[in-house]
């Protein structure tokens, strides 16, 4: 290191000895407030610099982080507050410098100065201040007796960062589900007149002042706790919206709860009972539950409250209780997000290293790594430095996805879509969430064929089934976007029909089509192919039409009579001329029409 840094360094400890690891934190201290990050010069700072540094180390990150919450500006906001806790700070004074950042930029943002952070997403963050800040002060007030870790304050400030990352972006639902007991709590609590939430409230109160035009639920329920008089708020009475309905919910959160994954539980239960976590590697479709399984695993792991050899998290312990809303150890990478560059690659192992330091056990899942480029490799050899610490599981879609170096140091388990048998039974837990035991026979076998095997289908579909008044398979056909089968089977036999007008609406908008027109016609013809006539068809989707699709081949084989075809031979036209998508090449009418010519046996196309 440059001299003049180890001399003024070393004037500042003041001649103290200090083991390593506070040596080390004592330095990245030193060098984080004496260097100007922009210049990299080296600042001579007085006591009054070196506040108005610090507050600056404290509030960029913070304005950064709101207008797009990264996980560099998250690091970087705990770094700030952590360096004033090592600073000697107290942490009521840091949740008043929190409040104080906060009510600068509401006050930037109320006086229409130019500010980064969208009005909604700052009300957002003043509420879930509020919100948070009695969590926060409970431990600064025991933290005096020295009962608390001191990472547990920077916890508390992760959660909360963690918290409002996650309700930013869950635009149209109601944002502060789950907290309005809490806001509600603070809003109603007596308080004494050093602490600073009546500055939070004046802060909502003039943020929400002017009404809009256009506002979100939750904004009006905000507005109504903390703008409104008593008698007011009596008759405004908002109700409870959005709460228990978030996703996910259906997710395992335990080993328990997987369904077909037995091979990868089993390897798992034997990780834990060597306490030999490496690299792991999950491939299979999207939906397949990797993610899930890489969620259950990390739980299980970071989880404090079980015995070391336990794969079971405890579901009690502070780890289990804050982890859906994520921890402090815990990342989640996008491949694509942060393998573009081999800078980000760094700033992120650096942030990465900077977690490490406040959590005991550290787990990383990344996704889609095909597109993380030199990542893996970089993080692997880090982690494998102290692969006890750190999990390491990486999601893709192909074995491919994973570069052989990578392979080469994991476990590889490939997810492949659920038997019927286990989607069955995932279908029978997903419909229990919603008091449903039983579903009947024929909506059973529509769900399951519109999920695929992938639970997240499933999930859906059981969603879409349970949620509303669905009773018969008809019903369930329509939620499930079976719809357009009928419609394109009618459509056939209109075309068949003696007379024929075009119909009024595009058949691709035939209820839940996920087909263009083509393909819809393309699939009602296989269905009606010379081998296939009379059978039933092997999907629940088409079987249910079994009886449309009987009288439409009985109606073609009697046309194919009347222009001396054979059945054979008007089916091969038809499927020739619907090979090429002539809805696209001449348009819906014009393609109709040449059905129409072929049909009458009057046409230039041949099979
Ligand atoms: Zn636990």
């Amino acid at each position: 290191m440059p001299k003049i840094v180890k001399e003024r360094f070393t004037d500042q400890l003041g001649g103290g000895r200090l083991a390593l690891p506070s040596l080390v934190q004592a330095f990245d201290a030193y060098v984080a407030q004496s260097f100007d990050q922009r210049s990299k010069e080296f600042v001579e700072t007085t006591e009054q610099q070196e506040e108005v540094k610090e507050r600056s180390l404290l509030a960029d990150p913070l304005l950064d982080y709101l207008a797009d919450p990264t996980l560099r500006d998250r690091a970087n906001v705990l770094r700030g507050v952590d360096l004033r806790v090592r600073r000697g700070r107290s942490y009521e004074s840091l949740i008043d410098d929190l409040h104080q950042l906060s009510a600068n930029i509401a006050l930037k943002i109320c006086s229409g100065r130019a500010v980064s952070v969208d009005r909604f997403d700052f009300v957002l963050w003043i509420a879930l201040l509020v919100a948070w800040t009695p969590s926060l002060r409970s431990v600064a007030t025991e933290g005096h007796d020295g009962a608390i870790h001191p990472n547990e304050f920077l916890q508390i400030v992760d959660q909360l960062l963690r918290d409002f990352a996650t309700r930013q972006t869950s635009d149209g639902r109601d944002r502060l589900a789950g907290v309005w007991d809490r806001i509600g709590d603070v809003s109603r609590a007596p308080r004494d007149n050093d602490q600073d939430e009546l500055g939070l409230e004046q802060c909502l109160v003039e943020l929400l002042g002017r009404q809009g035009t256009y506002e979100p639920e939750w904004v009006v329920r905000l507005r109504a706790i903390f703008c409104l008089d008593e008698t007011q708020l009596l008759a405004a009475s908002p109700t409870p919206s959005g709460s228990g309905h978030d996703e996910g919910r259906f997710s395992a959160r335990l080993f328990d709860e997987i369904v077909g994954r037995d091979a990868a539980v089993a390897a798992v239960k034997e990780r834990f009972g060597a306490a030999r976590h490496t690299p792991l590697f999950i491939y299979g479709p999207d939906g397949v539950g990797k993610k899930t399984f890489a969620r259950a695993y990390a739980r299980a792991f970071m989880c404090t409250g079980r015995a070391e050899a336990d794969y079971l998290s405890c579901g009690r312990c502070g780890v289990c209780m804050a982890f859906d809303n994520g921890v402090l150890g815990y990342v989640e990478l996008e491949g694509a997000a942060h393998g573009s560059s081999l800078d980000s690659v760094r700033g992120w192992l650096r942030d990465m290293k900077y977690f490490r330091a406040f959590a005991e056990r550290n787990a990383v899942i990344l996704e889609n790594p095909e597109r993380a480029g030199g990542l893996i490799d970089t993080l692997l050899k880090t982690l494998e430095e102290r692969h006890k610490a750190t999990l390491f599981i990486a999601c893709g879609r192909e074995i491919n996805s994973l570069r052989a170096t990578g392979v080469s140091r994991s476990e590889v388990h490939r997810f492949a879509r659920l038997s019927n048998a286990d989607a069955e039974s995932l279908v029978a837990r997903f419909c229990s969430h919603y008091g449903q035991r039983l579903l009947p026979g024929p909506v059973l076998d529509l769900v399951l064929e519109k999920g695929g095997g992938l639970p997240r289908r499933l999930a859906e579909a059981c969603a879409n089934v349970c949620g509303g008044t669905v009773i018969t398979a008809e019903d369930a056909g329509k939620v499930l976007g079976f719809g357009w089968i009928g419609g394109v089977i009618a459509t056939w036999t209109s075309l068949l029909g003696a007379t024929w007008t075009e119909p009024s609406t595009l058949i691709s908008d035939h209820e839940g089509a996920s087909l263009g027109v083509a393909d819809q016609m393309r699939a009602t013809l296989t269905h009606i192919a010379p081998g296939n006539v009379g059978r039933e068809p092997a999907l629940p989707s088409w079987r249910r039409h079994s009886r449309a699709l009987t009288h439409l081949a009985d109606e073609m084989a009697k046309r194919a009579a009347s222009t001396g075809q054979s059945y054979d031979s008007l089916w091969g036209r038809l499927s020739a001329f619907w090979c090429l998508d002539h809805v696209d090449l001449v348009g819906q009418r014009q393609a109709f029409m040449e059905t129409r010519r072929i049909l009458r046996g009057n046409t230039q196309w041949a099979a």
